[in-house]
């Protein structure tokens, strides 16, 4: 699978390069900063089919930054394929919707915002305060960047999870916090550049639109290589029937999305409900949670990398080693992990466009 790229750099020209070998017109939104090797970051999107159809099949990839690779892969492979539209329908891609991200090798945005807990209402004054988190916080944020600090940390987390077990501890970490800027999952005091650029795109591929569905992609959560459907339906939705009909049994329903499951406004699921409202369209879809590693380990890459990020490392062998570990917990970079997340992914695709089709 050699559509999955190995930096951003290479996963945004084998991006352009697969786009322009089918004939596709690509459009790029250009981010402020450079990447790592001083290269240029951007969003680019591109549309499959008849660019007025009035039902749209939405792919929006890297929101999480690092979690890009995959998305990436995905689509380079879809184009390299020349996957066709439905008569009726159009497919539009998206590419790397925080660049920034995935060319550093973060989870989160150049303002240290998770985008996925990033696009609340404007019009509602105040998030909601998560206590939980800030019960946590004192041994979820390290106090620098060092083994030391990392082996205190865990002693206190392990006392912890005696107490109150994992599932508070995910809860209380990823639902979303607004008081520490430098902490994980922060939500940001205002939109990001990617949250704008993610609705400005939305908004132009949407004109004309009547009915549209969306596949959002990450990896993270999950056993290796199952790639399951998370969306905000409770088990009485009507939404959560159509949804098992199309999709089938990778419906998992919002058990493993914390941030949906306490119904939290803030991520990509949130946007499109309240972009349908306003751009005059119906809205169905998801996201696509590619399992990847245990989650004790991928929680522990995150909290090292924030505190990277937060304090810097003297010690070159343990910034690497921090670098290397946080994206392998969120890109298996193995063959077989890579053909399940495709065909998978694949099949959802198929489902998504059999209900578009039949609307
Ligand atoms: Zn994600």
């Amino acid at each position: 699978m050699d559509s999955f790229a190995q930096s951003y750099a290479q996963a945004r020209s084998l991006f352009l390069q697969a786009a322009a070998t089918y004939g596709l017109e690509v459009h790029s939104k250009v981010h402020p900063l450079k990447g790592p090797e001083g290269e240029v970051l951007a969003t680019d999107a591109v549309c499959i089919g008849d660019a007025n159809a009035n039902k749209v099949l939405y792919v929006t990839s890297g929101v999480h930054g690092v979690e890009g690779y995959y998305g990436s892969g995905v689509m380079v492979q879809w184009l390299r394929e020349q996957i066709s539209a439905p008569a009726g329908i159009k497919i539009v891609l998206i590419h790397a919707c925080n660049p920034y991200g995935f060319a550093w090798g973060r989870r989160f945005t150049e303002e240290n915002v998770d985008l996925n807990r990033n696009f609340w209402d404007l019009n509602e004054p105040e998030q909601p305060f998560n206590q939980a988190y800030a019960d946590i916080q004192h041994f979820v944020e390290y106090t620098d960047c060092s083994s030391a600090a990392f082996e205190k940390g865990q002693l206190t987390r392990q006392r912890y999870l005696q107490e109150q077990g994992p599932e508070q501890l995910k809860i209380a970490l990823s639902g979303g916090q607004q008081q520490s800027p430098l902490g994980l999952f922060y939500v940001g005091s205002q939109p990001t550049w990617a949250r704008l650029t993610y609705e400005a795109l939305v908004a132009r591929y949407t004109q004309g639109c009547e009915h549209l569905f969306f596949l959002d992609l990450h990896t993270g959560l999950g056993p290796r290589g199952y790639a399951d459907f998370l969306h905000r339906f409770g088990p009485d939705a009507p939404q959560l029937q159509t949804l098992q009909q199309y999709i089938g049994d990778r419906v998992l329903g919002n058990e493993r999305d914390e941030a949906t499951a306490q119904g939290l406004d803030g991520t990509t699921i949130g946007c499109f409900s309240r972009l349908g409202k306003q751009l005059g369209f119906s809205v169905l879809g998801g996201s696509i949670e590619c399992g990847t590693t245990p989650l004790p380990e991928t929680l522990e890459a995150l909290l090292q990398e924030a505190a990277l990020h937060r304090f810097g490392c003297a010690d070159e062998g343990l910034k690497e080693q921090i670098q290397k570990r946080l994206r392998d917990v969120f890109y298996v970079d193995a063959d077989d992990w890579k053909q399940q997340v495709y065909e998978q992914t694949c099949d959802i695709r198929d489902g998504a466009l059999n209900y578009l089709k039949e609307l």
